[in-house]
């Protein structure tokens, strides 16, 4: 008899979970293409879907904003962008809208902090690269090296301190043959921006993926208390692999942000050699000591500018500037599958670390 009740009160529990499912939030997705050469995805809880449709909404407006506001190869008419200020490099400073001065300032700040590793003045550097790489992949017959002569020309023009900034007038100088590119900082910075909007509306459960830079707003609501991140094998045959057969680990964070950065992504071959596109400032080469760099930090903008430091810098001083920056912690694969971690990041990881979801 009391093992019947019991079996009763069971089948009463499970029915009254059922019961409450459907005004439990549900999860959504959605993805948009047209913003930072990526894709972007958001993954979010809500309890409607119009909500979450609003929330989607918001992420994809700060992109599409800081996308014109950032572009290097394009103008938009009525907008003053980081290429009007190339356009007029020698000429005349430009009037740009606040954002733009807040890049390059937290992009000047970063400068000195990674000790030069990441600098937005070496376009002219960056452009050379760029163009070698466009004719690399539209043809590979073609595919050619640049110079030492012609990427140490380029670099004579790199000079951060150059970029002048009058926050007042809210304008940007610089001078003939000097080039900006952001794009070591504009995507986390956009990501952040996205983020920022999205607690500011009031949401406290979406992931913002934008190609390498992921910005975790609050915590999943089914149960868990993290959100699963993929950390990208950036060798994907290396024998360590795990949920998936991409996935090098999977990081469970919540209120941070994931960046990473490699040399899978932008490259092209020149005699079965790869060239990709995070350049030393030292070498104005490739960088070449590791493959790949996961980095995880409160803010997006700061991780997305630590992952190319963290990839560009030699080991010892990497790993440095990591331990030395407050709340932030990295991980870098070699190319013989190594993979180092900062002294708090394997907390992090569900593989190499054993953490958990509260799932
Ligand atoms: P992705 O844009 O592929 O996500 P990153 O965030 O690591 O990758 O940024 C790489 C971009 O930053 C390059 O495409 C280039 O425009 C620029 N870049 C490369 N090396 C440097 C560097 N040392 N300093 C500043 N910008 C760089
Ligand atoms: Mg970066």
């Amino acid at each position: 008899m009391k093992k019947f009740s019991l079996l009763l009160l069971a089948a009463l529990l499970a029915v009254s979970l059922i019961g409450c499912a459907p005004d439990a939030p549900q999860q959504y997705r959605t993805e948009f293409l047209g913003t930072f050469d990526t894709v972007v995805s958001v993954i979010g809880y809500a309890d409607t879907e119009e909500e979450f449709s609003q929330a989607a909404g918001i992420v994809h407006e700060t992109f599409a904003g800081l996308h014109q506001l950032f572009d290097i190869y394009h103008g938009y008419s009525g907008v003053n962008n980081i290429k009007t200020i190339n356009d007029n490099a020698g000429l005349m400073p430009v009037k740009v809208d606040a954002r733009i001065i807040e890049l390059l300032q937290t992009a000047k700040e970063w400068h000195s902090k990674t000790d030069g590793a990441v600098n937005v003045a070496m376009g002219p550097v960056l452009a050379v690269w760029h163009e070698y790489r466009g004719t690399g992949i539209a043809s590979p017959e073609d595919a050619a090296v640049p110079g030492a002569q012609e990427l140490a020309e380029a670099a004579k023009l790199t000079n951060i301190g150059k970029i002048a900034i009058d926050e007042a007038a809210s304008t940007v100088y610089i001078e003939a043959g000097m080039r900006i590119d952001v794009g070591a900082i504009a995507k986390g910075y956009a990501t952040q921006a996205a983020a920022d909007a999205l607690i500011a509306a009031g949401y406290d459960s979406v992931l913002i993926s934008a190609g390498g830079n992921v910005a975790a707003v609050g915590a999943p609501k089914d149960g868990r208390d993290k959100w699963g991140v993929g950390v990208k094998d950036p060798q994907s045959d290396l024998a360590y692999s795990t949920d998936d057969e991409n996935l090098l680990d999977v990081a469970y964070v919540s209120g941070v942000s994931v960046v990473s950065s490699g040399s899978y992504e932008r490259y092209y071959e020149v005699d079965g050699v790869r060239y990709h596109h995070l350049i030393d400032p030292q070498t104005l080469f490739p960088a070449a000591h590791c493959i790949g760099v996961t980095v995880i930090a409160q803010d997006s903008t700061a991780a997305d500018v630590l992952s190319t430091a963290a990839f560009v810098l030699p080991p010892e001083e990497a790993m440095l500037l990591i331990e030395n920056t407050e709340g932030t912690e990295a991980l870098w694969v070699h190319e013989n599958g190594d993979v180092t971690l900062s002294s708090g990041m394997a907390a992090y990881l569900k593989h190499i670390g054993g953490a958990t979801n509260g799932a």
